[in-house]
């Protein structure tokens, strides 16, 4: 595969966030970048932004940044090795991972780039035994590193963290956002659009989820999990359990795929001169990201199942279908609403956030979702 070259990007492009990115330029312009910010917004809504200020402290341009050079180029993409985000591997971010990746990495030095930039995603969702570690390290901050916390609940993050960083505010991305963002992603069809939109919730990192190829057919597939229950049984469980197996592969397999293209696309630029500290920064981060996305896929099959549990628990309450999440499948959702009713509605989402939890344990993922369809097609017959 050849590199692509890269695509100028507008300086700072990030669609609806004006505010929080003159805040940030400006910083960057007066050499006034503190080492710790809280990004408060929904998930997903700083991290182009967070990737712009990598750029803004590395782009060797006159005016940095230049979003035209590689160094931009590979920040934007999450694919610089000044950069790393930490994201979550179950409800919480635990405390060895503070310890062992991210303070670790605050502590390597630099193969390139001067400064280093550790976006630690759902920040709000550390717990006390993290929280306590992560704040020593950022008592005694590195030279030339900065910390982003994406922030969605302020509340739920420790005073002696939020009082140390400066704090930047994210707007939720509107409708008419998330649609354009949409359309830029490539859902070309406006009823796969307009379900997409709706499911996003306002967050753009849900929308690309969704907008991934198969992303849709994956979350018709999840909603339809309840009739297929009810339908055929305790041996559904099965072949849904399957069938999310296969989901895991193929999203493993696009990551891997990205992690093969960005080891090349190093290698064609650097040659023989490739700094072996380097292609092993760059495979632990791959191997991470893979270990994740194994875990967020379930998660997120896992939500959208409870969104459609709650449209249900809606429209079973007498709202009205064109209010809710999933208003295309009406007829759907009117039958799963008819067929459960409120109470057993409530046990099934009962045991989803159950399992939702269960899963960040890390081990027999399969043994974990199987008892659970089976649970929800106990709880379906009963
Ligand atoms: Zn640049």
């Amino acid at each position: 595969m050849s590199a692509a070259a890269p695509v100028a990007a507008q300086p700072w492009d990030v669609p609806g966030q004006q505010l929080a990115v003159d805040v940030l330029r400006s910083a960057v312009q007066r050499g006034e970048v503190s080492h710790a910010w809280a990004f408060v917004g929904p998930p997903g809504s700083g991290r182009r932004a967070a990737r712009w200020l990598a750029a803004a402290l590395n782009c060797g341009s006159f005016q940095p940044p230049c979003g035209a050079c590689d160094v931009c180029d590979r920040c934007l993409r999450g694919a610089h090795p000044a950069l790393d985000e930490f994201v979550p591997t179950g409800s919480f971010h635990r405390v060895d991972e503070v310890r062992e990746r991210w303070l670790r990495t605050a502590s390597r030095s630099l193969v390139e780039g001067s400064w280093r930039v550790l976006r630690v995603v759902d920040a709000d969702r550390m717990n006390e035994a993290a929280a306590n570690a992560f704040l020593k390290g950022l008592e005694e901050p590195p030279p030339q590193t900065v910390w982003i916390l994406d922030v969605a609940d302020p509340d739920e993050l420790p005073d002696t963290i939020g009082s140390r960083c400066r704090s930047v505010r994210f707007a939720a991305w509107s409708p008419d956002d998330l649609d354009a963002e949409a359309l830029r992603l490539g859902l070309d069809d406006p009823t796969d659009r307009a379900l997409a939109v709706r499911a996003a919730l306002g967050s753009p990192l849900t929308l690309r989820r969704l907008a991934w190829p198969g992303g849709l057919d994956d979350l018709r597939a999840h909603r339809s999990i309840p009739a297929r229950l009810r339908r055929e049984g305790p041996g559904a469980a099965l072949l849904v359990t399957r069938a999310l197996d296969d989901e895991v592969k193929r999203r493993l397999a696009a990551v891997k795929a990205e992690g093969r293209a960005e080891l090349e696309q190093l290698a064609e630029r650097a040659g023989d001169s490739l700094p072996r500290g380097l292609v092993r920064q760059v495979e632990d981060r791959n191997t991470r990201r893979e270990r994740e996305a194994r875990v967020a896929t379930l998660q997120a099959a896992l939500d959208d199942l409870l969104g459609w549990y709650r449209d249900c628990l809606l429209v079973a309450g007498g709202g009205a279908v064109e209010a809710v999440l999933h208003a295309d499948a009406g007829d759907a959702l009117r039958a799963d609403a008819d067929a459960l009713g409120c109470a057993r509605l409530l046990r099934s989402v009962d045991h989803v956030l159950a399992a939702r939890d269960s899963l960040e344990l890390n081990v027999q993922q399969g043994l974990a979702l199987e008892a659970l369809l089976l649970e929800l097609s106990t709880v379906a017959m009963t």
